[in-house]
């Protein structure tokens, strides 16, 4: 077969994305133009050892292969995303706090042997990012920064179709840049993060401070106690959208930090495109085009208001898109500088 025609075989191999989570597995075939073509879920016991974690990851794997048989003679990969931290380049699981029964697990190493098909593990966010870059919001643009706002804020750099991992795997943590060395303690112990002022649970608390704090008329006023005490980014979103001043003011005060740290990571990268995704992107697309006018006040880059700021293409199929993306990453074009150990 000559290499044209074994790209075009590549090309038409499915993918398995498979999204580990704290309580569940998300498992997925994808196409090789991004679209999902099965999903199916199983629960995850994150608390048991790592053989049972491992065998209900199987079980996700076979389910798909169950319904759809054609995928195993014509599989081109299996790609994982699983919460970090994690060694992307050596494929190992290393402590995440959400994932005890996996503790330095070579998760690649064990899905290739049992699969026999080469697979690939990464972060949430810098598989969403990837995704973005070759499937969605992200095509045609040679660099893409993706975001991801929920309950926390993760981050994924994209160069020519490949992440850019760093050293050792670690780098694009762009949650946890500080804006403010004052600011909120964030739960990586660092202060003033973007995800302690932008995740969902900021901004919930900074509605709860603004309410209050001042005497601003706001529905937010009438939720029950109970209700008050577990308010949401959900809940400010709902009175936002129902015209509620309060709930304004939090989301573009939110909206505002946000600029400043882009104007950062534009002046650190330069990307061409900044997509957004995650449970609160949607929300926060609302304030986009009040982030490109701020923006020149945060970035000495001439040209920043050129940036597109846009919505990611995956929403709650991320993680599938995601795992299964990385099967699909960019050979590179030229060798990787040796890393000095
Ligand atoms: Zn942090």
């Amino acid at each position: 077969m000559s290499p044209k025609e074994q790209a075009t075989e590549q090309q038409n191999h499915f993918t398995l994305g498979i999204d580990v989570g704290g309580t569940k597995i998300a498992a997925g075939l994808v196409d090789p133009q991004g679209t999902i073509l099965y999903q199916t879920r199983v629960p995850m016991p994150a608390r048991e050892d790592a053989a049972a974690g491992f065998a209900a990851l199987e079980s996700a794997i076979n389910a798909v292969f169950a319904a759809q048989p054609q995928a195993r003679d014509a599989l081109a990969g299996i790609g994982i995303c699983a919460p970090g931290p994690l060694d992307p380049i050596r494929g190992i699981v290393l402590n995440p706090p959400n994932l005890p029964c996996w503790h330095n697990f070579p998760l690649a190493d064990e899905v290739q042997r049992v699969f026999h098909v080469c697979a690939k593990i990464d972060n949430d966010a810098n598989a969403a990012g990837l995704a973005e870059a070759i499937w969605g919001a992200g095509v045609g643009f040679r660099n893409v920064f993706y975001a991801t706002l929920g309950t926390g804020i993760g981050t994924g750099i994209i160069f020519d179709g490949r992440i850019y991992h760093g050293r050792t795997g670690s780098a694009a943590e762009g949650g946890h840049v500080s804006i403010d060395y004052n600011g909120p303690r964030c739960g990586c112990g660092k202060r003033g993060c973007i995800e302690a002022l932008c995740s969902g649970p900021a901004i919930a608390q900074r509605a709860r401070t603004r309410l209050a704090e001042s005497s601003t008329p706001s529905s937010l006023r009438e939720l029950t106690e109970s209700k008050f005490e577990n308010l949401s980014a959900e809940d400010v979103a709902k009175a936002f959208h129902a015209g509620d001043a309060l709930a304004k003011g939090v989301l573009e005060a939110t909206a505002d930090l946000l600029t400043v740290w882009m104007g950062n990571m534009i002046d650190l990268l330069e990307p061409e495109v900044i997509i957004f995704g995650g449970g609160i992107a949607q929300l926060m697309s609302d304030f986009f085009p009040r982030m490109q006018l701020e923006l020149p006040k945060w970035s000495i880059n001439a040209r920043c208001c050129e940036i597109p700021l846009l919505l990611a293409k995956y929403g709650s199929d991320a993680g599938i898109a995601g795992a299964a993306a990385l099967c699909r990453q960019q050979p590179w074009t030229v060798a990787p500088m040796t890393v000095r150990k």
